[in-house]
């Protein structure tokens, strides 16, 4: 018998992963990506030089064999450190003690996963190949190469990992009865640098995410393996204080003097670097169905959200680990295998679209809030004291395979929990085991 063909239109970090997958399935693979080979040439790594790996990529990893070499070039981040007008810092913790998200390098996880995926010769990559169209029921899909040159190949299943705008989704829309999305934030986001100390060391706490909370905008700052870390500014587009307003470098330097004066003196190249970078946008992309024809789509392609629960990318490689243990159920019914996958995982993109909405409010004005910092106190406290009884809505999210629909719904009805606690002073009584115990057990 013939191998399955599957056509990857994508080799960003979901396209890589599933060509690894699909290939230990025994498929014969051929992936293809727009932008030229990173192994080979130095490009930008992508929308954020850095991202956050919690436990849900971790286990896509682990799937694929690439967790511990992964995982060994992380940095770990056990909690939020949160910079006031003032440059003063408090700290909340992510999870119990042994819990933390990982910063890790965009570049340098998709060329891991890019390496990997060429170790398998049944693993064809092609690059500077643009998918332009497809033909979704003959399973068919249109490149072009960089001369302009057009190329048709065809595959018994098409899968677009092709990202946020994909050519494969755009494609499907134009059949009947497919229900799309699209919302764009009226912030952008602008990546800075803090550069090492002059002894070459860690300007600020690597074991953190740090955040300048400033409701109508945010900085936060990621560590990397050079000592750097990688700042994003979110910025409204337009308005008073925007990306429009701010044109010169004095009026850079002043801003940022007046809302993040504890990060200038770490941030030599502030002015190159606001007005040299790309300023990027922000999209949620919600669709129905995923499959259509001989065709499916994972990751952004079919469920971009944005980055403020640092779950995109895990969300997309849980896709990859979905799809595939569809595959695992249901093979050699491929049609079944793939509904039954854009069922599972349609609700949970989802929830965590929304869930990420959520925390742009969360991060922007209220950790540095007294009420909210209180509510992540007393979260904490159960998390670490009752964890048969309680899970915050993060923890849930971040540090477990919950589906994101649950984490969601069970997240909100703990919040609640949480605050009814601190308004009855139940909290004062945390360590009376038998009280807190019935409280949780019936609420
Ligand atoms: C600022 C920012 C910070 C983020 N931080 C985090 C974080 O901390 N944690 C987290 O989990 N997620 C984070 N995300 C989300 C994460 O980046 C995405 O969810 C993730 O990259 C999705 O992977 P993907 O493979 O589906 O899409 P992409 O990574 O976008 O990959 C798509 C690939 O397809 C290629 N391509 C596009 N069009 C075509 C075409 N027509 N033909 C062929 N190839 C094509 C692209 O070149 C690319 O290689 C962040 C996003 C942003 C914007």
């Amino acid at each position: 018998m013939s191998k399955p063909k599957i056509i990857i239109a994508g080799g960003g970090l979901a396209g890589s992963l599933m060509a690894v997958y699909m290939a230990k399935r025994g498929c014969e693979v051929h992936v293809y990506e727009r932008r030229p080979d990173m192994r080979r040439e130095d490009i930008s790594a992508g929308k954020s030089i850095n991202l956050a790996l919690s436990t849900r990529g971790i286990r896509a990893l682990e799937r694929a064999g690439l967790k511990d070499a992964v995982l060994a070039n992380a940095i770990p981040m056990k909690g939020r450190m949160m910079h006031d007008e003032q440059g003063n810092l408090s700290y909340q913790p992510y999870g119990k003690e042994g819990q933390h998200i990982n910063s890790v390098s965009r570049g340098g996880l998709n060329q891991h996963l890019l390496e990997l995926a060429d170790e398998n010769p049944d693993v064809h990559l092609y690059f500077n190949q643009k998918c332009l169209d497809v033909d979704l029921d003959k399973g068919e899909a249109t490149f072009e190469d960089e001369s302009g040159a057009e190329n048709t190949v065809s595959a018994d299943w098409i899968i677009g990992g092709d990202g946020a705008f994909s050519a494969v989704r755009i494609r499907m829309m134009k059949t009947g009865r497919f229900d799309y999305s699209q919302d764009y934030l009226d912030h952008g986001y602008k990546e800075l640098t803090i550069t090492p100390t002059a002894d070459g060391e860690f300007a600020l706490d690597p074991n953190c995410l740090h955040i300048w909370p400033r409701g109508e905008y945010m900085l936060i700052a990621l560590p990397n393996p050079d000592k750097t870390f990688t700042c994003t500014l979110f910025f409204p587009f337009e308005g008073e204080n925007s990306f429009d307003t701010l044109t010169e470098a004095e009026d850079v330097i002043k801003f940022f003097n007046t809302h993040f004066a504890d990060a200038v003196p770490l941030m030599p190249t502030l002015v190159e670097d606001f007005f040299e970078n790309p300023t990027g946008s922000l999209v949620t992309v919600r669709c129905y169905p995923w499959v259509r024809g001989k065709a499916a789509l994972i990751g952004d392609a079919c469920h971009a959200v944005v980055p403020f629960y640092g779950q995109g990318m895990n969300c997309a490689f849980e896709d990859c680990v979905v799809l595939d243990e569809c595959l695992d159920e249901f093979l050699p019914d491929w049609d079944k295998a793939m509904d039954e996958y854009q069922k599972r995982r349609k609700t949970n993109a989802d929830a965590i679209a929304d869930l990420a909405l959520q925390n742009f409010i969360e991060m922007r004005d209220l950790v540095g809030d007294a009420d909210f910092l209180k509510q992540k106190e007393v979260e904490h406290e159960l998390c670490e004291r009752y964890p048969q009884l309680f899970k915050s809505q993060y923890e849930m999210t971040t540090f477990t395979n919950m589906p994101y629909r649950e984490a969601l719904e069970h997240g909100a009805e703990n919040t609640r929990l949480v605050k009814k606690i601190i308004e009855n002073g139940w909290d004062s009584r945390m360590e009376d085991e038998e009280f807190m115990t019935n409280i949780l057990k019936n609420e």
